[in-house]
C-alpha cells in the first residue's frame, strides 16, 4: 500500500521504553507512573464487573460518569457542559484528540501547532488532508510569541492546538496568553483544540487556565482530558472530550465508528470515585512533592534544570556536558549510565535540537533516587 504517513516511524516513547527494557535501564522516558493506582478504585472496577456492567456502554459514555464530569467542570471552571450533548467518554486523551481533529479538519485547512508538541496532533491533521503550520518555541521559557501567531493566521486557519500544562516543556498558559488568544480568535472562524490532560498537575499554586473558563474560547473549543493522568492509570485508556453541542455532535459522528463506546466497568468505577473531589484536588500537591524532590536531587548533577510549572516532566539542558545531538545522547545515557529519557527534538517536526532531555518524575522516590545516583556519574 501507499503510506499515508510516509515520514512517520515508530514513536519516540515506544523506542525509548524498548531500549530501557533491553538494557535494563531505569525508565524515565515514556510518561507513566511506576506505582499502583488507588486500591479503592480497583475495587470499584471489580464491583462494577460483579454488578454485571459488562456490556456496551452508551455510545457517548455511562451517564453517571458524564454527570460527574459536568459537575467537576462547573465546580472548577464555572462552565456548564450538558452531559447529554456536550460530553463524550473516549479511549484516553489520544482518541479525543484524533476524533476532534478528524471531525473538524477538511483538506487544506490550516492548523497552528506550537512546537515542541505532543506527537499525536500532526499525524491526525495530515491524515485529514490538513496543513500543519508549526511555530517553534525555545527554551528556557518556551513562551508563545503571539505577534507571530497573528502573522501565521490566514483565511484557511481552522484550528489552533494548545496544551497546558504542557508536555514536554512543563510550561503552563498564563492569563496574558489567554488574553492574546482571545483577541486573536474573537472575530474569526477558528476552533481550538485544548489538550488539558494534565489539568490537575500544576504547581506553586498557579491557576489552570482551562478554555472552559472563558466563554469566547469555550464556545469554539474541544477540550480533551485523560483519567490515565488523573488516577495514575495510563493503561486504562479512559478519558473524555467536552465541547459545545454543535461541535460535539460532529465529534460523536466519528466517535461512534472509531470505537462506538469505551469500556463499561471502568466508567462506572470512575463515576463513583469522582464523587470525592479530593481525588483530583490532591494531585497537584502529590506531584509537586515529587517535582521538588527530583529537582533538588538533579541539582547535584551537571545537568541544567529548566523551569517546571506543571505536568510530570522535568527537562534538562546538557550543553555544558556534551555537544552530541539529543537523539545521540539519550540512547547513550540509557546504555552507559542506565537511565532512559526522551530527546525533545522528537517533539519538533523539523527535529530542532536545543540539547534538552525530558525525564518523567511520576515515579516512586526510590526510583528517582536510583536514577539520580546514576545521573551523578555523568
Ligand atoms: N496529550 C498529552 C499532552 C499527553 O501527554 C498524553 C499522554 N501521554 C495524551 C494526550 C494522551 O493521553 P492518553 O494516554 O489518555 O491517551
Ligand atoms: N504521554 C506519554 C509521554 O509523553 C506517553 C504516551 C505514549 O506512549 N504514547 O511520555
Amino acid at each position: 500500500i501507499t503510506s499515508k504517513l510516509p515520514q512517520t516511524g515508530t514513536n519516540i516513547f515506544t523506542t525509548m521504553s524498548a531500549l530501557a527494557t533491553e538494557v535494563g535501564a531505569i525508565n524515565l522516558s515514556q510518561g507513566f507512573p511506576d506505582y499502583t493506582c488507588s486500591p479503592e478504585l480497583v475495587s470499584l472496577v471489580n464491583k462494577a464487573m460483579k454488578d454485571g456492567h459488562n456490556q456496551y456502554a452508551p455510545m457517548a459514555g455511562v451517564m453517571g460518569l458524564r454527570e460527574q464530569i459536568s459537575i467537576k467542570l462547573e465546580k472548577l471552571y464555572g462552565a456548564q457542559y450538558h452531559p447529554d450533548t456536550e460530553i463524550t467518554i473516549t479511549a484516553g486523551g489520544t482518541q479525543g484528540v484524533f476524533t476532534a481533529i478528524s471531525a473538524a479538519i477538511q483538506p487544506n485547512d490550516e492548523v497552528i501547532v506550537f512546537e515542541p508538541a505532543y506527537d499525536c496532533y500532526a499525524p491526525a491533521i495530515k491524515l485529514m488532508g490538513g496543513i500543519v503550520k508549526s511555530l517553534e518555541l525555545a527554551p528556557p521559557d518556551y513562551r508563545i510569541p503571539w505577534d507571530m501567531v497573528r502573522r501565521l493566521i490566514t483565511n484557511k486557519t481552522r484550528m489552533i492546538i494548545l496544551n497546558s500544562p504542557h508536555n514536554p516543556t512543563a510550561t503552563v498558559l498564563q492569563q496574558s496568553d489567554i488574553d492574546e488568544l482571545t483577541a486573536i480568535v474573537k472575530d474569526q472562524d477558528i476552533l481550538i483544540l485544548s489538550d488539558e490532560v494534565y489539568e490537575h498537575i500544576i504547581f506553586d499554586g498557579q491557576t489552570h487556565h482551562s478554555m472552559a473558563r472563558y466563554e469566547e474560547l469555550r464556545k469554539r473549543s474541544f477540550i480533551v482530558a485523560s483519567f490515565g493522568k488523573l488516577f495514575h492509570t495510563t493503561g486504562w485508556k479512559l478519558g473524555y472530550c467536552v465541547a459545545p453541542a454543535l461541535l460535539m455532535q460532529e465529534f460523536r459522528k466519528l466517535h461512534q465508528f472509531l470505537v462506538f463506546s469505551v469500556n463499561t466497568p471502568m466508567q462506572y468505577a470512575v463515576a463513583e470515585y469522582l464523587k470525592d473531589e479530593n481525588v483530583y484536588l490532591g494531585l497537584a500537591d502529590f506531584f509537586q512533592q515529587k517535582r521538588d524532590y527530583f529537582r533538588s536531587a538533579l541539582a547535584q548533577t551537571r545537568f541544567e534544570l529548566l523551569p517546571c510549572s506543571g505536568a510530570y516532566f522535568q527537562s534538562v539542558r546538557y550543553s555544558n556536558i556534551s555537544d552530541e545531538k539529543d537523539t545521540e545522547i539519550a540512547p547513550r545515557i540509557t546504555r552507559e549510565f542506565g537511565v532512559a529519557s526522551i530527546p525533545t527534538s522528537a517533539f519538533y517536526s523539523r527535529g530542532t535540537d536545543h540539547q534538552v532531555l525530558r525525564f518523567c518524575f511520576a515515579k516512586q522516590q526510590e526510583t528517582l533516587d536510583k536514577a539520580v545516583n546514576k545521573l551523578m556519574k555523568i
